[in-house]
C-alpha cells in the first residue's frame, strides 16, 4: 500500500504560509491582485477561473476578471491586455490560453512585464526556468508536482525521475525544475523506444501524457513515487488521470489521485506567485 499524496493537503499547508505573506504586504499597504483576463467563456476557463477566484479569496488577494467578448479584434484585445498590465494595482496576470482562433498571443508574450507574468507566458521566464534562476515564475502545474513531492518530502537529489509528456506547459519546465534539484531526469514522449522499461526504472515517474490510465502496473518500479498530472474523462465519464490507479497503489511508495492531486495544487502555486510578485514589484525582494 502506498501513501497518498493529497493536492488538497498541500493546498492547506501552502495557504497557512501564504495568508501570513499576504497579511504582511497588507501592512505596509500593499494589497496582492491577480488579474484574470478570460475572451469568451469556454467551460474549462471558467471552471479553473472559479477555483482560481477561490483560491484568492482563501489566501486574502484580490482577484479580478476582464471578460472579453469572443469575436474581439486583435488590436482591441492587445489595448484592453496592455490596460491591465499598466495598472499598478494589479500583480499578477492569467490569460487563459489557447485564445480563440482569430487571436495572436504573440504580442501579448512581449506586452506583459515579465514580474506580472505569474503564469510563465513570457520567453523570459520560460528562459528563466532553463536557466535555473528561480526569480522567474515557471508554469503552475509543474511547479504544484514540485510543492508535492517536497511536502510529502520525497527528495529529488541524484533520484532517477522520469517523466512522461515534454510539453512546454508541463514535461520540459517540469525536467528544468527537477535538474535544478539535482535529480537525473529522463523525458518520454511518442517516440520513445522502450517507455515501459523506462518508466519502470524511474525512482520518481511523472505522468503528464493525457491519455487515461496509460501507466499502469507493471510500467512502475517497486516502491517508486508516482506523480499523475493528468486529467482526463476515461469511457464511463468519470474524472481521471493517466496513471492506472489501483494498480500502481499496490507497487508505489507514494502515488498521486486524480481528482485531489496535483490539480489541486496549482491554483496555490498561483497564488504563491501573485504574492511573489507583489514583493517583487514593491522592491520587497
Ligand atoms: P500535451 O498534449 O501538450 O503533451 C502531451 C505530451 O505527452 C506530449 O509530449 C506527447 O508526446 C506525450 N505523450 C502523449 N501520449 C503519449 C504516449 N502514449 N506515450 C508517451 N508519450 C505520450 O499535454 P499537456 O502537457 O498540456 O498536458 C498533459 C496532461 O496534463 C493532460 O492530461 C492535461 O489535461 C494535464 N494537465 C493538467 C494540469 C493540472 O493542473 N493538473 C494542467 C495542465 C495540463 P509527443 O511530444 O511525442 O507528442
Amino acid at each position: 500500500m502506498s501513501t497518498v499524496m493529497l493536492g488538497t493537503e498541500v493546498a492547506k499547508a501552502m495557504k497557512e504560509r501564504l495568508t501570513a505573506r499576504v497579511e504582511e504586504l497588507k501592512e505596509k499597504g500593499i494589497h496582492p491582485c491577480l488579474a484574470i483576463v478570460r475572451v469568451g467563456a469556454r467551460p474549462d476557463d471558467l471552471s479553473y477561473e472559479r477555483g482560481a477566484k477561490k483560491r484568492m479569496e482563501l489566501t486574502g488577494i484580490a482577484c479580478q476578471v476582464t471578460e472579453l467578448p469572443e469575436d474581439i479584434s486583435q488590436e482591441e484585445f492587445e489595448a484592453a491586455f496592455r490596460k491591465i498590465n499598466d495598472d499598478p494595482a494589479v500583480h499578477g496576470i492569467l490569460l487563459f490560453r489557447p485564445l480563440p482562433r482569430h487571436l495572436d498571443e504573440e504580442p501579448v508574450k512581449d506586452i506583459i512585464c515579465p514580474w506580472k507574468d505569474v503564469d510563465c507566458m513570457s520567453d523570459a521566464n520560460m528562459a528563466k526556468v532553463f536557466a535555473g534562476d528561480e526569480s522567474g515564475f515557471a508554469p503552475c502545474t509543474p511547479e504544484a508536482v514540485m510543492e508535492m513531492l517536497d511536502y510529502y518530502g520525497v527528495p529529488l537529489a541524484g533520484k532517477r525521475v522520469t517523466i512522461v509528456g515534454r510539453s512546454m506547459v508541463v514535461g520540459k519546465p517540469l525536467a528544468m525544475l527537477m535538474l535544478k534539484k539535482n535529480a537525473t531526469v529522463t523525458v518520454c514522449h511518442t517516440k520513445t523506444a522502450d517507455l515501459p522499461g523506462t518508466c519502470r526504472e524511474a525512482e520518481i515517474l511523472v505522468a503528464a501524457a493525457g491519455k487515461a490510465r496509460m501507466i499502469t502496473g507493471d510500467m512502475v518500479g517497486e516502491n517508486a513515487v508516482v506523480a499523475d498530472v493528468g486529467i482526463n474523462v476515461d469511457p464511463d465519464g468519470n474524472l481521471c488521470g493517466d496513471v492506472d490507479y489501483e494498480a500502481v497503489e499496490k507497487k508505489a511508495s507514494f502515488v498521486s489521485p486524480v481528482p485531489k492531486g496535483v490539480g489541486s495544487v496549482t491554483t496555490s502555486v498561483l497564488a504563491a506567485h501573485v504574492v511573489r510578485a507583489a514583493e517583487y514589484l514593491n522592491g520587497l525582494k
